[in-house]
Formats: structure tokens, sequence, C-alpha cells
């Protein structure tokens, strides 16, 4: 059995686990971070990779307290992803630096764009009918570009993992317990079986879903101590068409209807080289109670609509659905948390990031409950060096059943 030392501890491989990883080792933190499954394994990989500015928030005509900490983050994630500042995400793929932002021919969806137009550190600008991009050209009204850039997670998970190769262990939390020096004692099984003990002066927990379940956890070891802050899933069912780049063009963006985004669309290249286009937006939350066989049949019905100019029956395409929570803090009456959520009890942080843009911000708030002397002596800089490292994990149209 072998036991490594440090100062913060972070469970759950994501992006938010990644980046406050980052963040407290450019603090001159001893940190290391503990992945149960592979990193980015749930939501971090699913996502459509939108460095949302709050536009979507502007659509509503609400502009929620969590907009404005949104409309900071895609210049904090220019500064990473041009390597002007930690996390150096300059190796990662920007799939697209700007999005499409149309409306389907329906009055209420007039009244969306005028509200986009309202929007906050990002607003559209309407281009002209011969710039659109074939696949939008007969869209009615008017066809807009917003500089909301588009990531590639897998290959943002993959810079950060690699960076950080010898601070991540892949493995499984058996107990969690307070040691002797009022820090905690983590024990682990790592993934070729072989038994971990870690000492640590405080937790972040940034699994997640998987977050409930580690909270359950800790508060049976200290019930009076540890307070325990719900969580809440909010279910989405992705629709998702793949086939050649010329029946499947390139396209990222949002078709407004009414305050809502009927539909967003963003495309990804496969590992065989095919376009794949992931479909969220109303369409993936409206799908929740569809069969999959359903939510592939409206799939082709919504881009039906919203792309006049778009062959859904070709034999080429094939269709696929996943299923996928997102999982946040629990509000009242189900309401969206407002921004990035962050609480301490006692040295246990608790982190759901709310949307991928807000990493750098929930990354932030972790650092500000840290005090900066709180530091041990006797830590480990690059503590699971020789431990078992997680793999990033494997995007949902590698691992969909197409049809
Ligand atoms: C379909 C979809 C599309 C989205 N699109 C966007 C978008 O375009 N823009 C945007 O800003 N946001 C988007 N989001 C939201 C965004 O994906 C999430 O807010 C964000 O990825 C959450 O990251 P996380 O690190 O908190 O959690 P996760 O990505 O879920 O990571 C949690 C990690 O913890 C690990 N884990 C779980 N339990 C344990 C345990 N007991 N021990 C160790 N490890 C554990 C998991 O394996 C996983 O690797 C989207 C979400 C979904 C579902």
């Amino acid at each position: 059995m072998s036991s490594v030392k440090l100062d913060t501890l972070i469970i759950g491989g994501g992006i938010a686990g990644l980046w406050i990883l980052d963040r407290q080792v450019e603090r001159g933190r001893s940190a290391g971070l503990l992945e149960a499954q592979s990193l980015g394994e749930g939501q971090s990989i699913s996502a459509q990779g939108i460095l949302h500015g709050g536009t979507k928030y502007s659509l509503s005509g609400l502009v929620p307290t969590g907009a404005r900490e949104v409309s900071a983050m895609p210049k904090r994630w220019t500064e990473s992803l041009t390597g002007t500042r930690s996390p150096n995400l300059s190796g990662a793929r920007v799939r697209t630096p700007e999005c499409h932002l149309w409306r389907t021919d329906s009055v209420r969806s007039i009244v969306g764009m005028v509200g986009a137009k309202v929007g906050l550190a990002v607003t559209p600008t309407v281009i002209e009918p011969e710039n659109r991009p074939a696949v939008l050209r007969s869209c009615p009204g008017d066809v807009a570009l917003l500089p909301e850039q588009v990531i590639e997670m897998p290959s943002v998970l993959e810079t950060l993992r690699s960076m950080h190769e010898d601070r991540l262990v892949h493995g499984t939390v058996g107990a969690i317990s307070k040691d002797r020096s009022d820090g905690y004692e983590v024990t682990a099984t790592t993934s070729d079986g072989a038994s971990l003990i870690i000492h640590t002066s405080r937790i972040v927990l940034a699994a997640g879903r998987g977050n409930e379940a580690l909270l359950a956890m800790i508060q049976g070891r200290n019930p009076s101590r540890i307070t325990r802050p719900d969580m809440q899933l909010r279910p989405l069912h992705m629709g998702m068409v793949r086939g050649p780049e010329d029946a499947l063009p390139e396209l990222n963006g949002h078709c407004v209807d009414g305050g809502q985004t009927r539909v967003t669309i963003t495309s990804s290249t496969a590992e065989d080289g095919s376009r794949v286009w992931q479909l969220g937006g109303r369409l993936a939350e409206d799908g929740c109670s569809r069969s999959e066989d359903d939510q592939r049949r409206e799939s082709k019905a919504c881009l039906d609509a919203v792309l006049p100019d778009f062959d859904s029956k070709s034999p080429a395409l094939e269709w696929a659905t996943y299923r996928i929570d997102r999982a946040e803090l629990k509000t009242r009456r189900w309401a969206r948390p407002d921004g990035a959520f962050v609480s301490a009890s006692e040295d246990i942080i608790t982190v759901w990031p709310t949307k991928m843009v807000l990493a750098p911000n929930a990354a932030e708030k972790v650092d500000a409950l840290i005090c900066p002397n709180a530091e041990d002596q006797d830590v480990q800089s690059l503590p699971f060096r020789g431990h078992p490292t997680p793999d990033v994990a494997r995007p949902p149209w590698e691992t969909a059943r197409w049809s």
C-alpha cells in the first residue's frame, strides 16, 4: 500500500475538476485529482462546446445574475485558448470562432431575435444574404453571426490531461475520514487494483452527479459537522446525425423561436472522418419523454422545419440519440442556478459549474475559499507519478447506436 500527501485533492476530472487542478498548481499548491472512470465522462464530453457569452439568457429578455458571470467568460477562455493565460489550451481545437443565429418564420421568433439584440458582451451581427452558408440560404428573415466560439471538448480535456498527467490518478474512493492532523484521509483503490492512502488538507468535490454520493459518504462519517448542498438533475435527450461532408455541411449555431433556442447545432468530425451534428436546445429538453426512435424522427422533423435547404432524407445520413443529465445545485422550483456553484463546509468544497464555460469562474471561487497561508510543507508536487492515469472519455458519437 502506498501513500501520498498533498494540499488539495480534487475528486472528479470533468472540465471543472481539471480547471481547478490547474489553478491550484498555478497558485503553488500541491494538488492532485482522482477520477473514477474517464476524464469528462458524463457531462463534459457530451457538451456541445459553446462558449456562451450570455446571449442565450437575453433571448428570453431576462438577464439573471449568472448572465453577468457568463459574460466575462468568452474573454477568459480566449486568453487560455491563445496561450496567454493558464491553463495554456493553445493545443486544443476551436471548431469555429462564431455561431450563426437564425429564426423560423413564426411571429414569436422575430421577438426572440429582438431579445437577442439587447444581449450582453456578445451581440449578433446580421449578415448579407449572399454571405450566408448554403444550408441557411433560404431561411426566412435575418441570419446573424454571433461571436461565440465552439471548442472541441475531447481536445480540451486531452490538453489538460497531458499537462497534468503526474497529478492525475485513475481509481475509486473507498472511504473518507478525518486524519490526526485535522486534514482528511482518503482510502482509494487504483485501477490496477493497488491500495492508495491520500492525506490531504482539503477535498474539492467536482464529480458532477457523483458529488451526491461522495457527500453522503463524507456526511456518514461526520454527520453533525458537514453541511450538504442538495443536487438536482436536468435531463436532456440529444439528437445526432452523421454523414459525409457533402451531405452534412459544417454548421454551428442556434435557431431561435420565440424566447428559446428551438435547436442548437454543433459540428464535429468523427474518428472515421465523417461529420457529426449534435442537436441540442429545446429539441433535447422536450425529447426526454420520447423514445430513441421518436427522438430520431423528431430530430429529422425539426431540421426539416428550421433548415429548408437541408435534405434530411439523404440515404447518406445516419441518426442517433443520447441521454444525459446535467447536475447542478438544487434550487427552489427547479430554476436554473445563477452562475457556478461553489460552497465550503469545513475543508470540503463542493462544485457544480452549471455550464462548461463557467469552469474558470468555479476555479476562481474555489481559490477564494482557500486561506493563502494554509499550506503544509511536507507535500508532493507530482503526487500521482507512477500511478495509473485516467484516459479522456470517448465522445457520444463514437459510442452511439446509429441507424
Ligand atoms: C448535452 C450537453 C451539452 C452541453 N453543452 C454545453 C455548452 O455548449 N456550453 C456550456 O458552457 N455548457 C454546456 N453543457 C454543460 C456542461 O457540460 C457542464 O456544466 C459541465 O461539463 C460540468 O462539468 P463537471 O466537471 O462539473 O462535471 P462532469 O463533466 O460530469 O465531470 C464529472 C467527473 O467526475 C467523475 N466522477 C463522478 N463520480 C466520481 C467519483 N465518485 N470518484 C471520482 N470521480 C468521479 C466523472 O467520471 C466525471 O469525469 C452541456 C451539458 C450537456 C449535458
